[in-house]
């Protein structure tokens, strides 16, 4: 830890971070904050670094939470997937087909079917899944897995947000009918407010265009926040298969009258682009910024000693950073040799939601001095009540963190009420387009030409407000627009 690190340090802070500059500043704070070493020798698959992966994995304990509380199972299936199951459901192969990593050889010899890297796991499970269901009392089945899927992107990569190996949380239930699916869509969205709310991240929800839905899905609900770019970035998508894909994977159930009838589906996806949402919306110059709720280290101790007062300051130190881990935080302390702004530094850059600062005066006054990452705002704390208050000012640092987020979103959603006159002054803005749109697709590429951006979809609880922004006729719905990643 002593001179290596140093020099380490010394060269990471020659870089200047730049959020105004977003592209840049994101591919370099996501390694300089050690989440993942970008180094790997494909394109679109990165290291996941301890740091990173020990994020990703309280992350994936918040969804796991929240399965378990709404009866999801967890499951773990095959990496491989036969092509003759893959190919049962036509418009789900037309959506994955270019997308798709194949293995044909067992060594040198080719094999009889060919095997496909699951790009999401539709066609492994179901055909199981017409095993397992038998009878309505084996309704509903709820089951979820969180593994890594594989997709030839052929698009500009970039970590999180586009990769080609892709950590991936996907929950797939089946339902007698349509309207218990349409429950289950209800029960997702209620997850999604949950998750969102540890992460800080406020969203939009949105409808799909019907050309824009999932491969063989009915409808695709999108989850899409707003990147500090202006653009949004979809974070999660909820799908109503209806019976599609019981039909080709013959997924039946026998009522109470002994009537065999197709199961209804719904799947729910989630992957590792949370983490590249919650770098992208919080993150600053100095680096990321952590949600307490999901932060792997949530509180950083660092000791600031007078000359021979080390051992006395450090102890205390150390008494504070166990009096805090005893209460289940996550807590560190900073004992290696650097300049107490050294290690600033190194901690603002990884985003601990708040610093303990401790030095000689600090232990005469019996305080301890607290910075909230977000705010750098400065607090004295008794030592007395060092649990209680290290617990509001991590509550608030969350909070706090989430109405940032959500203010940001309110203000970059903008009406445009007629397009000829606003086009202009609406086609360069960084943010999200709402207008009336009457249905006609004529209409529709009129706006996504003038306004350089594309149709995002229709929030289910709003109603149009005035008439078609082109054409001036009766609108039939309120459309989102935005350029996205
Ligand atoms: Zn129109």
């Amino acid at each position: 830890m002593k001179n290596s690190g140093a020099d380490e340090l010394a060269k990471k802070m020659k870089v200047k971070l730049d959020k105004d500059n977003f592209p840049e500043w994101y591919s370099e704070i996501v390694e300089l904050s050690g989440l993942v070493d970008k180094r790997y020798p494909i394109k679109g698959m990165n290291v996941w670094l301890p740091y990173g992966w020990e994020l990703m994995r309280n992350i994936d304990e918040v969804i796991r939470r929240e399965m378990r509380k709404t009866s999801h199972k967890e499951v773990c299936f095959p990496l491989l997937i036969p092509q003759s199951e893959f190919q049962k459901e036509a418009d789900h192969i037309k959506g994955f087909s270019d997308e798709v990593y194949w293995v044909t050889h067992g060594g040198s010899t080719p094999l009889d079917i060919p095997l496909l890297l699951r790009p999401t796991s539709e066609t492994a499970m179901y055909p199981m899944f017409s095993l397992w269901v038998r009878s309505h009392s084996d309704l509903p089945l709820k089951i979820f897995q969180i593994v890594n899927v594989f997709r030839y992107e052929t698009k500009q990569t970039r970590p999180f947000i586009r990769m080609r190996e892709i950590h991936f949380f996907e929950a797939h239930t089946c339902h007698r009918d349509f309207e218990e699916a349409e429950k289950q869509i209800q029960e997702d969205l209620e997850i999604m407010d949950s998750v969102a709310k540890e992460l800080c991240l406020p969203y939009l929800k949105l409808v799909r265009p019907e050309w824009d839905k999932f491969a063989g899905a009915f409808y695709s609900v999108g989850i899409d926040t707003l990147m500090p770019s202006g653009r949004t970035l979809q974070i999660a998508s909820i799908h109503q298969y209806k019976d599609n894909f019981a039909r080709a994977y013959r997924i039946m159930y026998e009522d109470e009258s002994g009537e065999h009838r197709y199961a209804h589906q719904t799947t729910y996806g989630m992957s590792e682009r949370l983490i590249g949402a919650v770098v992208g919306m919080h993150g600053d110059n100095r680096g990321i910024v952590l949600p307490p709720a999901v932060a792997p280290i949530q509180v950083i101790v660092v000791p600031i000693p007078k000359k021979g007062m080390k051992e006395v300051v450090e102890e205390e130190a150390l008494k504070v950073k166990e009096e805090l881990a005893g209460a289940g935080m996550r807590v560190e302390i900073d004992l290696r040799d650097l300049r107490p702004g050294a290690k600033f530094y190194d901690w603002e850059l990884k985003g601990v939601p708040l610093r303990l600062e401790i030095g000689t005066r600090d232990i005469e006054e019996e305080v301890v001095t607290a910075v909230k990452r977000n705010t750098f705002e400065k607090r004295k704390i008794p030592i007395k009540e060092l649990l209680k208050s290290v617990k509001e000012l991590l509550d608030e640092v969350q909070s706090e963190l989430y109405s940032a987020a959500e203010n940001f979103l309110k203000e970059h959603i903008f009406t445009v009420r007629n397009l000829k006159d606003e086009a202009e002054a609406y086609r360069g803005i960084e943010g999200v387009i709402r207008v009336n749109w009457c249905g006609d697709m004529k209409c529709a590429e009129e706006l996504e030409v003038s306004l350089d951006k594309s149709f995002l979809g229709f929030p289910p609880e709003e109603k149009p407000d005035g008439p078609c922004a082109v054409c001036g006729g009766k609108a039939a719905e309120v459309v989102y627009l935005s350029k996205s990643y």
